[in-house]
């Protein structure tokens, strides 16, 4: 086992709605969690504008002030939240070792919670970096923002399972949807391609590539190459949707959990627990179906119950 300085009996990984969540049962315990808050202060929800699907905001909230309102909540209990990234763990027990920033700090923690999110995958457009830095009409989350676009046309690359749910989802409230999909054939589930092939405002663009988004200030359309003409065309378009995967944030834990093959932590079913006892897991770096901030929320909510429980059993004050 490495050796620390420090140690606390709760550190929580990562600082979105379900590190926040944790941190705010877990103090409330007094488990005195330490959270190291990671490369993205606050997560995904930094880069969201409004969100209106989150319960007790009645007039919807930024997506930045809603982390600067959990984390003062979580802050206001007494959790030690410091800037740092973990960049080394050790979880051979029964003290999980962490190291922090390349070993400029380490520390042993009885109970760890990991909540270190997932982030999208984009396309890496130039137009696309910089709309979605502007709020311009790109988005990697239907749910969050298809809303804004009711009654208007949008587009949605990807063909995967989150591509087909979030077209049918938007096919919901927009006048027309364009899928867009590189190949010949969907990755989708058959049940999602029939529910796709089914919805008849969604146009289902195959062997096409996004070259470029359209658009000073907001998105104006896409242009598109059908590859198997080699054909350039536009489509008019208010929104761009990307749904091309999501890529959890769980490398640093490879050598030590059980995951899945894109690297999804597997937790113990209806538990935040993983296959290490003392380390938990909430949020997206277990969830790639739900992936919203109510759902990381609850899940951080679970994290630090069965933290508590942990300690408690292992007699731990
Ligand atoms: P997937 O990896 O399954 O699909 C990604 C899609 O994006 C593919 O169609 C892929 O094309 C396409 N793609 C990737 N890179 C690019 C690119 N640069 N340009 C254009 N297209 C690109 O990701 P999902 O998020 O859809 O799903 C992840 C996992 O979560 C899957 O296992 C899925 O089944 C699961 N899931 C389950 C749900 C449920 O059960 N309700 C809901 C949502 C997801 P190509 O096929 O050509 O590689």
């Amino acid at each position: 086992m490495n050796q620390a300085k420090e140690h606390v009996k709760c550190l929580i990984i990562g600082s979105g709605p379900a590190g926040y969540t944790a941190a705010i049962y877990a103090a409330r315990a007094d488990l005195k969690p330490v959270m190291y808050e990671g490369i993205q202060p606050g997560g995904q929800l930094m880069e969201t504008t409004e969100v209106d699907n989150f319960p007790g905001y009645p007039q919807g909230v930024e997506g930045p002030k809603m982390m600067e309102d959990l984390k003062a909540q979580a802050v206001r209990f007494e959790t030690d939240v410091r800037s740092g990234w973990v960049t080394k763990v050790d979880f051979t027990g029964p003290k999980h070792y962490i190291e922090i920033d390349q070993g400029k700090h380490a520390l042993t923690a009885d109970a760890v919670i990991i909540s270190t999110g997932a982030s999208a995958k984009w396309l890496g457009l130039p137009n696309e970096t910089r709309l979605r830095e502007m709020a311009g009409g790109v988005s990697a989350c239907a749910v969050c923002d298809g809303f804004f676009y009711r009654n208007q046309e949008v587009a949605i690359v990807g063909g995967g399972d989150t591509a087909a749910e979030e077209a049918t989802y938007l096919a919901k409230l927009c006048k027309k949807v364009y899928m867009i999909v590189r190949g010949d054939t969907l990755r989708a589930s058959k049940a999602m391609q029939h529910r796709v092939m089914n919805t008849p405002n969604i146009e289902l663009l195959k062997n096409t590539r996004t070259l470029d988004i359209l658009g000073e200030t907001g998105v104006e359309g896409v242009r598109l190459q059908n590859t198997l003409e080699n054909r350039e065309f536009d489509i008019a378009v208010t929104g761009f949707f990307v749904a091309i995967g999501h890529k959890p944030n769980t490398d640093v834990f490879k050598p030590w959990l059980k995951m899945d093959e894109q690297g999804y932590i597997i937790n113990v079913p209806g538990s935040a627990k993983t296959d290490i006892p003392g380390v938990f897991v909430c949020g997206d770096a277990a969830d790639k179906v739900y992936r919203q901030a109510v759902t990381a929320a609850g899940t951080g909510c679970m994290a630090a119950l069965d933290a508590e429980r942990y300690l408690a059993t292992a007699g731990i004050h």
